[in-house]
């Protein structure tokens, strides 16, 4: 399984000397097993955007695998948006990761500033300033964007972004496979195309996976969370556990149309290493 599938994994700036000095075994370790490429997170308002170049030209330079970065538009103004454009062209960046990002909830208001506000306009500055040059991956809420008001809005907000020029889709964590296959089954009845990749989030700790399933708005099964309680004063039988309720999750997604996956590795190799091993997914020679 798995060779036409496109398999990427993200990676986010880090941010203590600790994170820096294992940045490079980090990248040559998940390099190993050929990714097809590695995406770099952006802090909302440009607030990382020094870390997100640094990494991504780690990445270059430690792998040779193809670095791709988040770009986030809200709190920005058009001029530093095309700056960020311009060195990443320059840098022979040819794919983005484009959405709108999250300000601090203090400044999410009706006077934030900014000139964007959405990460459709972004997706529509980035086709009206260079073309088809770049590839462009936008977000996808399976389970909806916890601050759309219905499924329905959130899907609309969803193609309206396709409609401006995105290429492919990246996925919010998920445990639930249906609730990816509903919204494929949307996007089918919409007469949209494009891939969507499901993203992955590893399971090794109970109070991470309830702290990330919360922050995004994301479901934790209940029989999920409760057996991860129950297992939290046992490490090694909770990463188990963990690697195998996402091992089915990914083996049903990619058995049922999925084109790939998109790890988030919270710059952490061994969980997203043992889930491709799991996989059974080719290793690069
Ligand atoms: C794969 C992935 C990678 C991510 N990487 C980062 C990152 O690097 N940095 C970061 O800060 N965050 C990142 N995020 C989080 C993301 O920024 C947040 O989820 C953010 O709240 C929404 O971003 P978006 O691009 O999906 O926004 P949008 O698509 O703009 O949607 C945001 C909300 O606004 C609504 N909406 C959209 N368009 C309109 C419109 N025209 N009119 C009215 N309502 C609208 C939507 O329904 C939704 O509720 C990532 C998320 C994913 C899934």
């Amino acid at each position: 399984m798995g060779s036409t599938k496109s398999f990427s994994f993200e990676l986010f700036p880090p941010r203590t000397p600790e994170g820096v000095a294992k940045l490079q075994p980090l990248i040559q370790r998940l390099a190993s097993v050929g990714p097809k490429y590695f995406s770099v997170t952006h802090g909302a308002g440009g607030s990382d955007q020094d870390g997100t170049y640094d990494t991504l030209m780690a990445v270059v330079e430690h792998s040779g695998v193809e670095a791709v970065p988040h770009l986030t538009c809200v709190g920005s103004t058009r001029a530093h948006v095309a700056a960020l454009l311009q060195r990443y062209h320059e840098a022979g960046v040819k794919r983005i990761v484009a959405l709108r990002g999250d300000l601090p909830a203090t400044a999410m208001s009706a006077s934030a500033p900014g000139e964007f506000h959405y990460a459709n306009q972004l997706v529509s500055f980035i086709r009206q300033t260079h073309g088809d040059y770049f590839e462009i991956e936008v977000a996808a809420y399976p389970e909806m964007h916890p601050q759309a008001p219905n499924p329905g809005v959130d899907f609309d907000n969803f193609r309206r972004k396709v409609e401006a020029g995105a290429n492919a889709a990246l996925t919010q964590l998920f445990y639930n496979a249906d609730a990816y296959f509903d919204f494929m089954g949307r996007c089918e009845k919409a007469g949209i195309r494009i891939p969507v990749y499901p993203g992955i989030m590893p399971i090794t700790s109970c109070a991470n996976a309830i702290r990330f399933c919360n922050g995004c708005g994301a479901d934790l099964p209940r029989w999920v969370r409760l057996r991860l309680e129950e297992l939290q004063d046992d490490k090694p039988a909770l990463l188990d556990f963990g690697l195998e309720v996402v091992t089915r999750l990914c083996d049903t997604l990619l058995r049922n149309g999925a084109p790939g996956l998109h790890f988030y590795t919270v710059n952490q190799a061994e969980p997203t290493l043992r889930l491709w091993k799991s996989l059974g997914l080719p290793v690069r020679q």
